[in-house]
């Protein structure tokens, strides 16, 4: 890019939902001349989020009905799966199953009548014999089975993004962090920094539209935006999520899960499988004031003490620290789980302005869901 470039539409983050906004946008601008760019401070895309999460497409169940979570992954599941049979990008449906005793078969009621309101119409309740024979090691009196759940890979998801995007002639500018944004009379003047850790180069253009997609600091990019009222940007707390590594073979063949935490501040310590059925554990819930992906191999005595509560035959020592991802939540500690806060011109007042705030899971399973909301709410 050159020192004054002037670009139609800029979207901030190359994490899977900037990169499928942005995808979403060159398709709804195909063959009209509208320059699109993303800017990524990292050398790629999706070394944040994106690559520090469970993988699991999500089916759409435990979202408050008519919520925006709820919304786009039911929408997005379905997107997701089209996108990945046409494009061959490692997938599965494997289906899960959320298992549960005696004494929480009303919830688990509750669960599956949620997922009906939300349009999640393909969920069985068994019961133990049918659970047995679906997944003998696991100790439950009773669960949720959900097929349409999957897995993906979602690293060649990105890149799949990332090329059709540029096919279409987006621009994909790594090495660039955004600094400031300043809002002129008809376009934003975009200030950026250049591969910080090698130079100093600045250079600045301008735009007429910008999405704010940068994930844990959407908040940071949106308070250096000059106009934008400070009480309109949701205060971020972190939320970090370790994993642990199964050291055996996996057991099963559903991702298994306990019935969700409080206030699904997390789903409870689960059993999922990347696409080589590598089995792994996690993620924890664990509110932190500083990013920080250090995992404390201490905590495997808690996992596994979590863990035996549905899989009776870990020992602490099957399992072995992986890695850790930190959830952008904009509910703090205790209190109900928020939505996904998409901000437009009637929450900030700058037309042409749309800041993405609280984008956790099931953010991966509806980012083309996404895309296509944000796209709906760009005119040019
Ligand atoms: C522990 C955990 C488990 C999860 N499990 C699942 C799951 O199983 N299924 C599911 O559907 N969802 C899951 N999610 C949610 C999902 O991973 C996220 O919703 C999604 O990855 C968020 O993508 P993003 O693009 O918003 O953020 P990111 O991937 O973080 O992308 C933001 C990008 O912005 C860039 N950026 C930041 N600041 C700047 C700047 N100043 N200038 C330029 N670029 C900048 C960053 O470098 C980054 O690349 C999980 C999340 C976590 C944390």
């Amino acid at each position: 890019m050159s020192n004054r470039d002037g670009f139609d539409i800029c979207v901030i983050g190359a994490g899977v939902i900037g990169l499928a906004i942005a995808y979403e946008l060159a398709k709804k601008y195909k063959n009209q001349d509208i320059s699109i760019v993303i800017l990524e401070r990292e050398s790629s895309f999706g070394q944040h989020i994106s690559s520090r999460n469970s993988e699991v497409i999500h089916a759409g169940i435990y979202y408050p009905t008519g919520s925006l979570k709820a919304e786009l992954c039911v929408a997005g599941k379905q997107l997701l799966y089209n996108h990945c049979e046409q494009f061959d990008i490692p997938h599965r449906k494997v289906g899960k199953l959320i298992v549960a005793k005696n004494s929480e078969i009303a919830a688990l009621q509750q669960l599956k009548q949620k997922a009906i309101a939300n349009g999640v119409l393909d969920l069985q309740l068994l019961n133990r014999e049918q659970l047995q024979k679906l997944e003998p090691q696991i100790e439950a009196d009773v669960a949720l089975h959900s097929p349409s759940t999957g897995i993906i890979d979602s690293h060649s998801y990105m890149q799949s993004l990332l090329h059709l995007a540029e096919n279409l002639g987006v621009q994909f500018a790594p090495y660039s962090r955004v600094d400031k944004i300043d809002t002129e009379a008809d376009a934003f003047l975009v200030h950026c920094l250049l591969d910080e850790n090698k130079s100093s180069e600045r250079y600045q253009f301008t735009c007429q539209r910008i999405i704010n997609a940068a994930g844990l600091e959407a908040q940071s990019i949106a308070q250096s935006v000059s106009a934008v009222p400070a009480n309109t940007i949701p205060k971020l707390h972190y939320c970090k999520g370790d994993y642990f590594d199964y050291r055996g073979r996996n057991p099963f063949s559903h991702l298994i899960y306990p019935m969700p935490e409080a206030n699904t501040t997390g789903l409870g310590i689960h059993a999922t499988m990347d696409m080589s059925s590598q089995l792994k554990f996690g993620p924890d819930t664990e509110y932190i004031e500083h990013i920080d992906f250090e995992i404390d191999g201490n905590k495997a005595e808690a996992f596994a003490k979590s863990i035996s509560s549905y899989f009776p035959k870990i020992k602490a020592s099957d399992l072995k620290p992986a890695y850790s991802g930190v959830r952008p939540k904009l509910s703090k500690l205790g209190a109900a789980a928020a939505d996904f806060e998409i901000q437009g011109q009637s929450a900030h007042g700058i037309p042409g302005l749309i800041q993405l705030f609280g984008m956790e899971s099931p953010g991966l399973t509806a980012s083309l869901a996404i895309a296509s909301h944000v796209a709906k709410r760009i005119e040019l």
